[in-house]
Order: C-alpha cells, then sequence, then structure tokens
C-alpha cells in the first residue's frame, strides 16, 4: 500500500508531526469536554459574522438545541473588499462571550492579526485561521504557541500537502490540537462559489491523524448546495462539519446567500447525524444526566 505520507517538497525529509507514521491512531482532541476526531461527529454551526446580540443569542440557542457540538462566529472578518463590514472586533468578541456564558457552547472563531490574539484567547475555544491566511507562517506559529486548539481551513488554491505543512507549523510549537478543513477551492467551474473536493477527507485520513472536517457553506455560496453537500461529507467519514446559519439569511451582513436558516436547522442537523452515522460516527451530544 502506497501512503503520501510526506510532501513531495524536496528538502521535506523530515517526519511529520502529523504523519499517520507518526501516529496511527486518530487524535482525538477535547475541547471544552466534547471530542472532536475519532468515532465523533462534530457539528458546529452559528453565523458567518456576529451582528447583534439578538442574532448571536438567538442563533446560538437554536443550534445549542438541535444538538450543535460548537459555536462559530466571526468578530474579525478576511473580507475581499477592505470596503466591505470587517466584523465587531472586541464588541464581537464581547457578544460571542455572552453566548458561551448562556448555553454552554464552546466558540470557534477566527484571527487574523497576531495583535488581536490575547483578546480572542479570552473567548475562544478554539481559533480558526481562515483559507486567506493558511500560508501565514507567522500567524500559524503564534497559535501554536497560544496552545489553544487551531481549526485550519485549506487554501483558495492549496494543495493538500501545503495545507498539512500548513498544521505543521502549529505541531511544531508543540501544540497538538489542530483540525483540517476543506472548505472549497478555485477550479475552472463557476456555478458555483468554490469546488468542494470531497476527496480531501479520504486522503487527508491516508496523510494524517488530525480530524479533518468540511465547511459546506463557504463551498457553495449558495444554500440550497449545502445540505447535499453536508450529507456528502458526512458519508464520505469527515470528523465534522463546521456551517453557517443566521435567524434571517437574507439580511446577513455578509454571505447572506449561503447561511441556512435557524428554523431549518434542527431537521439538517438531524439528517447530518443520520449520514455521518453511515460512515460509523456519533454526532457529540452532551451526555444527558440520569
Ligand atoms: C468563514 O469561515 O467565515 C470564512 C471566511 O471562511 P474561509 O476562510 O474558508 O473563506
Ligand atoms: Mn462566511
Amino acid at each position: 500500500m502506497t501512503i503520501v505520507m510526506k510532501p513531495t517538497v524536496p528538502e521535506d525529509e523530515v517526519m511529520l508531526a502529523s504523519s499517520r507514521l507518526t501516529r496511527g491512531e486518530p487524535t482525538v482532541l477535547d475541547i471544552a469536554g466534547r471530542r472532536v476526531g475519532g468515532g465523533d461527529f462534530a457539528l458546529i454551526a452559528g453565523p458567518c459574522t456576529v451582528e447583534s446580540r439578538d442574532q448571536v443569542l438567538d442563533t446560538a440557542r437554536a443550534v445549542r438545541a438541535a444538538g450543535a457540538t460548537l459555536f462559530r462566529g466571526g468578530a474579525y472578518k478576511p473580507r475581499t473588499s477592505p470596503y466591505a463590514f470587517q466584523g465587531l472586533g472586541q464588541e464581537g468578541l464581547r457578544l460571542l462571550a455572552e453566548a458561551k456564558a448562556e448555553t454552554g457552547l464552546p466558540i470557534v472563531t477566527e484571527v487574523m492579526d497576531v495583535r488581536d490574539l490575547e483578546a480572542i484567547l479570552e473567548v475562544a475555544d478554539v481559533l480558526q485561521i481562515g483559507a486567506r491566511n493558511m500560508q501565514n507562517y507567522t500567524l500559524l506559529a503564534e497559535v501554536g504557541r497560544s496552545g489553544c486548539p487551531v481549526l485550519i481551513k485549506r487554501g483558495l488554491s492549496s494543495t493538500l500537502a501545503e495545507l498539512v505543512l500548513a498544521a505543521e507549523y502549529v505541531l511544531k510549537e508543540g501544540n497538538e490540537s489542530v483540525i483540517l478543513c476543506e472548505r472549497g477551492i478555485r477550479t475552472f467551474e463557476t456555478a458555483y462559489r468554490f469546488t468542494l473536493d470531497l476527496m480531501a477527507i479520504p486522503v487527508l485520513r491516508e496523510m494524517t491523524h488530525l480530524p479533518v472536517i468540511v465547511d459546506p457553506s463557504h463551498a457553495a455560496g449558495r444554500r440550497e448546495l449545502v445540505l447535499p453537500m453536508s450529507l456528502a461529507a458526512a458519508a464520505a467519514g469527515a470528523d465534522g462539519i463546521i456551517v453557517e446559519v443566521h435567524p434571517t439569511p437574507d439580511e446577513a451582513i455578509c454571505d447572506a446567500a449561503q447561511q441556512l436558516a435557524v428554523g431549518a436547522f434542527d431537521d439538517y442537523a438531524e439528517r447530518v447525524a443520520g449520514a455521518a452515522a453511515v460512515a460509523g460516527r456519533t454526532l457529540w451530544r452532551e451526555a444527558v444526566p440520569a
């Protein structure tokens, strides 16, 4: 059996910390008591960006009730245009802290700049490195040193080997809590926003022992495609999904077309849990006290 363990970069004749050869067993992360990896399926849900107190709390309550594992929401947003809304910043972090206090859901939020890291670490249980920063190596090393779990999204035009090497920047700092995320790549196809590369799931599984999740929202760009791609990702063996949800998606400040409506999330979660079961994974749900 030939397994691609090392990227085909000549100077990279080192054994990667993320390699399956380094560790045969899948890594299972403990995120504030929630397991990510192994037989557990993580459903990470929440709005693209934090907009208001009501928007964040309504979404957090709804996804919590539907069985979400973690809550996502951006306070610092990587926008293609510098004139677009850039996120609420510190105020957004404060609202995320409120959502966490009320629902108990651990928080996934993006860090773009090391100068914001200290404030973000006050609330984040997982630091998201966005697709555009996947190769920001000083940022990766710094979040590695923070010791906080890191979710790394695949760059828009990055190979899987490059994604794995980005993870190495975090692992090299002694931080073993890394989640890899396929979120769609640039191809010649223009009928949808990005091309979701589901082959990344089994291939990253061959390459690494790290949990692999999928973001169907940013790949699709429109909500009709989010459920079918989520089902496919779960059935293909993803360790989880990160999906955008909003109380009134059409009014969302960013990524309006792709966010699921809060009212549709219950049904969505059930169906994704069913597809995860096909691949032998159980949606992580909080143990109900006997
Ligand atoms: C996001 O998760 O809101 C986001 C901007 O994702 P990506 O970095 O994958 O574009
Ligand atoms: Mn978004």
